[in-house]
């Protein structure tokens, strides 16, 4: 594919009476097609490339291609002003080649990306049985969203930017490369605001305190996250909402200990119920139940109920509660009970 030519004419393929118009497309098809960035390392197509550039240059100078018609190549070489391209460096900038290329495969990128808004955290404490059954809680929330009055613009009133007519790009020329970048007048938006919003002082977003109903299933624990999409901070230029992440706490509880799904529980009998054994209550997250104390049980023995903790978020599953014994002695004893007390003590020398 490279050719020998060291015609100028012949390396873009044109007739020596081609138009501008003609070099230029021929220019822009031949670029594209032997450019570097799209022949790695295909040193052929590099060479090329170097010739279309160099024929280019010379041809689309009106000056430059009258002195080349006349007196042929050589008289150009190291002539000032005379800017070759490398293919080893390509001072565009930093954008570089893909900038440069932007405009000629249409790919624009004028535009300023719009931005996700932000995720907002919050706490929110419940109760033992709110995280064990779970619960709909209401919660005022204050977050940033998009100005009303102005529809996130920021303006109240805006005009057209003179700088880029409107359209957010400035374009420059390099030969036939048109470069495309961000309008600095209005940063990319292609409008001036002549006047700001008052409502949001130009930011485009406001303040906004609603009530919303946050859904905890059952299982939370403190750490447990909840997460609402979309109602996190507002986005800018028309990008999504952040989220809202609501970090929960799970308050102590009087009567129940948690420790992750089981449950812990102190259950006060007398001397006697421990001693003989017998019916008693113990309190569970789901009411009183009854269970049977053997006879002979000791202070501090754990007694499972099984299924009676708190159901596991992702499974469902339900842990234990376990029913741990103290004995509690009477206070406040007559001389009788002291005796029979007296009588309970040669027991434990049996
Ligand atoms: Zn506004
Ligand atoms: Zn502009």
């Amino acid at each position: 594919m490279a050719t020998t030519t060291s015609d100028y004419y012949e390396i873009l393929g044109v007739k020596k009476s081609a138009s501008t118009d003609e070099i230029k497309k021929a220019y822009r098809r031949l670029a594209r097609k032997y450019h570097p960035d799209l022949n790695p390392g295909d040193k052929a197509a590099e060479k090329k490339f170097k010739e279309i550039n160099e024929a280019y240059e010379v041809l689309s100078d009106s000056k430059k291609r009258a002195e080349y018609d006349r007196f042929g190549k050589t008289d150009f070489e190291g002539a000032p002003g005379f800017e070759g391209f490398k293919t080893q460096d390509f001072g565009f900038g930093p954008g570089g080649v893909e900038d440069m290329f932007s405009d000629l495969f249409g790919r624009f990128r004028h535009e300023e990306a719009p931005l996700r808004g932000a995720d907002i955290s919050t706490r929110l404490d419940i109760s033992l049985e709110e995280a064990y059954k779970g619960v709909t809680k209401q919660m005022t929330l204050t977050r940033e969203v998009p100005c009303k009055s102005c529809g996130g613009t920021g303006a109240e009133t805006s005009q057209l930017c003179s700088h880029c007519k409107g359209t957010g790009s400035i374009k420059q020329s390099r030969g036939v490369f048109r470069l495309s970048r961000p309008c600095p007048a209005c940063k990319g938006s292609g409008k001036i605001i002549s006047k700001v919003c008052k409502a949001c002082r130009g930011s485009g977003s406001t303040l906004s305190t609603d009530t919303i109903k946050v859904r905890i299933p059952p299982g939370a624990d403190t750490g447990s996250r909840v997460k609402l999409r979309g109602m996190g901070g507002a986005g800018v230029k028309g990008g999504p909402a952040g989220d809202l992440y609501i970090e929960l706490g799970v308050r102590p509880h009087s009567t129940f200990k948690r420790d992750g799904n089981n449950i812990y529980v102190d259950v006060p009998v007398t001397v006697t119920e421990a001693t003989l054994g017998g019916k008693i209550k113990v309190p569970t997250l789901d009411g009183t139940v009854t269970m049977t104390l053997p006879p002979g049980t000791d202070s501090g023995k754990k007694f499972k109920l099984k299924g009676k903790g708190i159901p596991d978020r992702k499974t469902g599953v339900r842990g234990d509660e376990f029913a741990i014994i103290k004995i509690v002695v009477p206070k406040k004893v007559s001389n009788k009970t002291k005796e029979a007390l007296r009588e309970i003590e040669k027991a434990y020398k049996t």
